[in-house]
């Protein structure tokens, strides 16, 4: 499970699943935990609403640091591409609007609905 302050937004096992969807880099046990983490950062953009679409190709998405920072992400001939300052090819924007648009593809349900579906299948309270 991933926690950003006091929220659960992902766990692992979701994680995985997305980063081999993709087949993001998870070729040794570093740059794997640094993808996860990068795909947990992903997920929280989305979980805090931090991506807004702009139509079926481009994407504004919030900084998570600075607020009054966003970030523009297009689909362009098959590939994606962000303005911020990561020289990483999947930077967390670009994964924050695939995880947006491709999680209930990816997951069935949304990443959140499975959380609380798992939540309550443990027997917790809510
Ligand atoms: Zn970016």
């Amino acid at each position: 499970m991933f926690k950003f302050g006091c929220s659960p937004v992902t766990d692992l096992e979701d994680a995985m699943a997305f980063a081999r969807h993709y087949r993001l880099d998870l070729a040794t046990p570093a740059r794997r935990s640094e993808t996860l983490r990068r795909v947990a950062r992903a997920s929280a953009i989305v979980h805090f609403k931090y991506v807004e679409p702009v139509d079926d190709s481009s994407f504004l998405v919030r900084s998570q640091s600075q607020l009054d920072t966003q970030y523009d992400v297009y689909l362009y001939k098959g590939v994606w591409d962000c303005n911020c300052p990561d020289p990483c090819p999947w930077c967390k924007h670009i994964l924050a609007c695939l995880w947006w648009r491709d999680q209930e593809e990816i997951f069935g349900l949304t990443a959140s609905q499975r959380m609380l579906e798992k939540y309550h299948a443990d027997g917790r309270p809510a």
